[in-house]
């Protein structure tokens, strides 16, 4: 069968890129299978996109918020309805076995839910005067044009964080997806479109970060930037926008962690660690590298993790039995692998795991074995440096407070958890860890939409998705005073 080539959206329009070049997405269970060709995209067609973005900004703002609401709900409507095809799609072009790729379909859904109500609320505040009769209250404005930037490894539930709260607030978008994942944000571009979206009011650009992202940095006429990715990319976005005095989001890496405190029930620690170290293979921005073991306790939940870890099966994520599926390129799998060797030079034990995996029909795909290493002492690599796969570092802790200070050493500052049966550890480790997320006898992974999602230190720079918190993010307040007094009153120096 020939292999489907997908096409940008500007301005309503399904074009090529002036470049005239595509580029293959591959599946990485089997890099013979061509997912799909996307067009390789270069600052004209950002240009072009930028315009009809910036055309469609006057009218979309006008839009009541309750009526773009309602496209929003119809979106998520359709997304229920495809949701299948939608994950199988998404398996194929990233690897994510098909549970998970089910529930990153749902993540967009229940957002899409969410952003369709706010848009009967999107509220503001009203507040006393200091003066009579005059009236004050704040109001949300939408910022403007939005460059969205996505990683792959969400492929749709990121997209869709950034998507559905822009959009009910009124804000147009030009989003730039991962050149692993355009496929699923192909998906829900043309669910936009179907549902009613008017024309220029989402548009969607593929093509390299330097070739088709840069071009969004530095474009005057985008009002801001809302990206996730990795930390060294963030820190472009951050130069880029700072220069120009945009604003600017960043979601970016984690190095989370998991305290196992010796009087917690280990068995239900085991599968919390199992789930957030090789869920999504380790590939998740909030995945589990480091748990944090009491010494007193090291010895059997090692045991127990490397023998349930052991069980764990490799394969094609479209088949229901796998459990885990491969890296998402090539690339990544030597990144893996290098810094597998770099554990075992630092002096970590490995327990399991460490190499490639290639059997039972894994030859063609970028397959890395769940790896579990011990003695790991929290300043090495491994424990500091967001290897993005399925590596565990386990490091001993002497109690609490020294597990605390083990996660809080770290550049990092997404996700944490504890697992105890004492109220009073719980309360103590929530206050204490320094990261946007902690969860209490739960893993570091499994974040609901409706709170506020992302992290401290190298994680971000101070903005959450997800919530009511995006649409901080996605508006400007504009404070509006109201004076029916008939006369002059001036504030503070009135009487
Ligand atoms: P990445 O390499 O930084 O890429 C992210 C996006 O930025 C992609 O669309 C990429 O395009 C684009 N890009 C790359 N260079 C660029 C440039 N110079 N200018 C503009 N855009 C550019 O990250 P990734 O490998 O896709 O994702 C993995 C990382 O994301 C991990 O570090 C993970 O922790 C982080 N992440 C964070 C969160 C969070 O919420 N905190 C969530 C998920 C993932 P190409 O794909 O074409 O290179």
């Amino acid at each position: 069968m020939a292999t489907k080539s997908y096409k940008n959206f500007i301005g309503g329009e399904w074009k090529t890129s002036s470049s005239g070049e595509t580029f293959k997405n591959i599946n990485p269970a089997n890099a013979k299978d061509v997912v799909g060709r996307f067009q390789q995209s270069n600052r004209k067609d950002v240009n072009e996109a930028v315009s009809a973005a910036r055309s469609a900004f006057p009218e979309w703002k006008k839009t009541p918020a309750p009526k773009r609401g309602e496209i929003l709900y119809r979106v998520a409507e359709k997304l229920v309805k495809h949701k299948e095809a939608l994950a199988q799609d998404m398996t194929r072009e990233m690897g994510k076995v098909i549970k998970e790729t089910r529930g990153d379909v749902q993540e967009a859904i229940d957002m899409g839910y969410f952003a369709a109500g706010e848009g009967r609320r999107l509220t503001g505040e009203t507040v006393p005067s200091e003066l009579t009769d005059k009236f004050c209250m704040s109001v949300r404005m939408p910022v403007g044009v939005v460059a969205a930037i996505t990683p792959w490894n969400f492929p749709l539930a990121i997209p869709s964080w950034k998507l559905f709260p822009a959009l009910v607030a009124g804000n147009t978008v030009v989003i730039k997806p991962a050149s692993d994942t355009p496929l699923s944000v192909y998906h829900f571009v043309k669910i936009l479109e179907e549902e009613g979206l008017p024309p220029g009011v989402v548009n969607y650009v593929t093509g390299s970060g330097t070739g088709a992202g840069a071009p969004l940095l530095d474009h005057p006429k985008v009002d801001m930037v809302s990206f996730t990715g990795s930390t060294e990319t963030g820190r472009v976005v951050a130069g880029h926008c700072a220069r120009q005095m945009k604003p600017y989001s960043l979601e970016m890496g984690g190095k989370n962690a998991i305290l196992v405190m010796e009087d917690a029930d280990l068995n239900l620690a085991v599968e919390g660690v199992i789930w957030g170290a090789f869920g999504t293979t380790g590939q998740r921005c909030t995945a589990c590298s480091r748990v944090i073991v009491h010494k007193k306790v090291l010895k059997k939940f090692t045991n127990l993790l490397v023998k349930r870890t052991q069980e764990l099966k490799l394969g094609d994520g479209l088949n229901e039995k796998i459990d885990v599926g491969p890296l998402v390129n090539e690339a990544q799998r030597e990144k893996v692998h290098g810094y597998c060797k770099i554990g075992v030079d630092e002096g970590a034990k490995l327990l399991l795991g460490g190499k490639p995996h290639r059997a039972g029909g894994c030859s063609n795909g970028f397959f890395f074995k769940p790896t579990i290493f011990g003695d790991v002492a929290p300043k090495m690599r491994i424990a500091q440096e967001e290897i993005f796969g399925p590596v565990l570092s386990i490091i001993s802790c002497r109690n609490l407070d020294h597990g605390i200070k083990i996660v809080n050493d770290s550049a990092f500052g997404l996700s944490s958890s504890l697992y105890t049966q004492d109220v009073n550890r719980a309360f103590q480790a929530i206050e204490h860890l320094d990261t946007g997320i902690t969860y209490i006898n739960s893993s570091t992974i499994g974040a609901e939409i409706q709170l506020p999602f992302g992290g401290t230190k190298g994680t971000g720079n101070g903005h959450r998705e997800a919530g009511t918190a995006a649409l901080e993010t996605f508006t400007e307040w504009k404070s509006v005073y109201i004076d029916y007094s008939g006369k002059l009153q001036k504030a503070q120096i009135d009487d």
